[in-house]
């Protein structure tokens, strides 16, 4: 029967982490995953380039049903200690926007910089190894896997949420947390596509397909982001479509401000005043692709030269333009979602060391918990921070 210290489910981002840093404090550490490469999202990850992390990275940027949970992992491994660990390998990356740091050359540096950590502090890594089946045993864990039986003292699962299951997402870690009495909470889709199915808007967007708008501000439930936004076959995707897809209920309705940054009913004034002899098409081109301001103008508001329009009329438009509201048919779900919501209830795991408070030597990390970042590098950044924390104390 093999032996180790601390057995970690998962060779992913949390799972890497958690390794390297509990191996290099001594303690013997193996790491089990049933894919058939480590870190699979990583290097699929921001496009190939890796997010991996965000220079402004605060709790508020994460939810939780506990928001308080992820302060004290996220304080003791900041986005500076990454980049901290990112430099003294010298892998060059680049702020792309909004304090988001991106490899220069492929996402393979940072999972090349994780395995030479792993190896370095003597992490042995056995992939395509399932597991079958968990006991508790005097002291620590007996698994039965592919490997055989295993016996372990700390049990660390970082397998990662429901996304993209072609890489290897599983809910297993939720079913090992189920098994030792701990709480789940629902699980749903986020960072994801909007799917749109009311005829005349599908029709809308799979006209604009391909075409995206600056800047856009898009709200639901109380949360605004401003970013771009991308019409796509299906209905709508985009940076600022991803981020609050995590705060969208089916039935919800979507405001989106298309021009945020423009006083409309003065400029429609003005321009009203100035270019009357201008049909509306050709004055909304200057905002937005040709197309997309032809087809806005026709199907929304009978385009005809600006003086035509009454000021009730103007008002209309600006108001359309400024809070266009729809409600999604629904997400494009675990298939293309970047995370997944919910998970294990952080009630019932201790914030300071991610173990687990019913059942002693049993930790969660990464994703698998309750723990959803915004798009940006957050998600990645929870998970080095909880695999580090963790690690201190397997
Ligand atoms: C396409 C895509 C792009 C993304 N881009 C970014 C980005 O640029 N920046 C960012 O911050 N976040 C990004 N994310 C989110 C980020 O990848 C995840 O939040 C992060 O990887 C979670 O880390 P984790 O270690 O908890 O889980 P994962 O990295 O998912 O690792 C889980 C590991 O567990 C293994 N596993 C699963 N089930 C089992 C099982 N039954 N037995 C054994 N092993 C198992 C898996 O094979 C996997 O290796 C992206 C996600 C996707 C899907």
């Amino acid at each position: 029967m093999l032996q180790t210290d601390v057995l970690i489910i998962g060779a992913g981002a949390a799972g890497l982490m958690c390794a390297a840093t509990a191996a290099a404090r001594g303690r013997r550490v193996l790491v089990l995953d049933h894919a058939n490469k480590a870190g699979k999202k990583i290097l699929m990850s921001g496009g190939g380039r890796c997010n991996f992390t965000n220079l402004y990275c605060e709790p508020a940027n994460f939810l939780s049903g506990n928001p308080h949970f992820c302060k004290s992992a996220l304080a003791r491994f900041t986005q500076w200690d990454f980049i901290g660990l990112v430099a003294k390998h010298g892998v060059p990356y680049h702020e792309k926007k909004l304090g988001q740091l991106f490899c220069d050359n492929k996402s393979s540096d940072i999972l090349d910089l994780l395995l030479a950590e792993c190896a370095e502090a003597g992490v042995e890594i056995r992939l395509n190894t399932a597991v079958q089946r968990i006991e508790k045993r005097e002291g620590g864990f007996l698994l039965h896997s592919d490997l055989g039986e295993v016996a372990c003292q700390s049990l660390v699962i970082a397998t990662g949420g429901l996304s993209i299951p072609t890489l290897g997402a599983t809910g297993f870690g939720y079913q090992v947390a189920r098994q030792f009495g701990h709480e789940l909470l629902p699980t749903r889709a986020g960072l994801v596509p909007f799917t749109i199915t009311e005829p005349q808007l599908k029709a809308l967007c799979t006209e604009l397909s391909g075409t995206s708008v600056e800047d856009c501000r898009v709200s639901c439930n109380g949360q605004s982001f401003v970013e771009n936004i991308l019409f796509t076959h299906r209905g709508l995707s985009g940076p600022a479509i991803l981020q609050i897809s995590s705060y969208w209920q089916p039935g919800d309705t979507l405001h989106i401000d298309l021009l945020p940054h423009i006083d409309l009913p003065e400029w429609l004034a003005s321009q009203q005043r100035e270019r009357g002899n201008s049909e509306l098409k050709t004055l909304l081109a200057e905002l937005f692709t040709k197309k997309m301001a032809a087809l806005l103008a026709d199907s929304w508001f009978s385009n005809k030269p600006l003086k035509q329009y009454t000021p009730g009329e103007l008002r209309t438009i600006a108001e359309r333009l400024s809070d266009w509201q729809l409600v999604p048919a629904g997400t494009e779900g675990y298939r293309t979602a970047e995370v997944t919501l919910g998970g294990v209830n952080t009630d019932e795991v201790s914030s300071k060391t991610l173990e687990s408070l019913k059942v002693p030597g049993l930790y969660f990390i990464g994703e698998v918990l309750d723990v959803t970042g915004h798009l940006g590098g957050f998600n990645f950044q929870w998970a080095w921070a909880s695999g580090y924390a963790a690690a201190q104390y397997v």
